[in-house]
């Protein structure tokens, strides 16, 4: 994963990420990862030069990871990598795929982008800024791909919570 490897590159070597690395890229990894937000809060103090913790915290819990219940953030901060692809140039030099969701070299972040809002459908297929991708989400949940999709996100974290 090119924008992973180059985001916690540049975080441990410089103590420092600009706003895409940190929330982009790892925040959006860690929310559709489901860390635990008391972990990723101590990945961002413990490594950013420029995190204090009344800056931090609200950044962190509200705007990254949404765990605050929507206070900060009127939406989670996911994406799936046709959104990082826009925002940098990290996908054209990636092992992994950006356009498709279920094929062997298929970006993580698609397959566990899907997965993450059919999760939490209950939750926010009413807010208004997600509407258009749960229209899209019904229609994928018909389609033969969808449960694919599934099973292609729990081995991603199987894999993940094995090293
Ligand atoms: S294809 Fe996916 S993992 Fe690779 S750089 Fe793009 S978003 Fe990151």
């Amino acid at each position: 994963m090119n924008c992973v490897k180059q985001s916690l590159k540049n975080s441990l070597n410089n103590a420092y990420a600009h706003h895409i690395q940190r929330l982009m890229i790892l925040g959006n990894l860690a929310l559709l990862l489901e860390v635990h937000p008391d972990e990723v809060d101590a990945w961002y103090l413990g490594v950013y030069i420029d995190a204090v913790e009344w800056v931090q915290l609200p950044n962190t819990r509200g705007m990254s990871q949404y765990a605050d219940g929507g206070i900060v953030a009127t939406k989670p901060y996911v994406s799936s990598a046709s959104y990082i692809n826009k925002m940098s140039n990290y996908c054209k030099e990636c092992f992994y795929n950006y356009k498709t969701k279920t094929e062997e070299d298929s970006c993580p972040y698609n397959t566990l982008y899907w997965e993450f809002l059919y999760k939490n459908k209950e939750k926010l297929k009413n807010n208004h800024r997600m509407r258009m991708m749960y229209t899209l989400l019904q229609k994928m949940e018909i389609s033969k791909d969808f449960s694919e999709i599934l099973e292609k996100a729990k081995t991603i974290k199987q894999k993940i919570n094995s090293y």
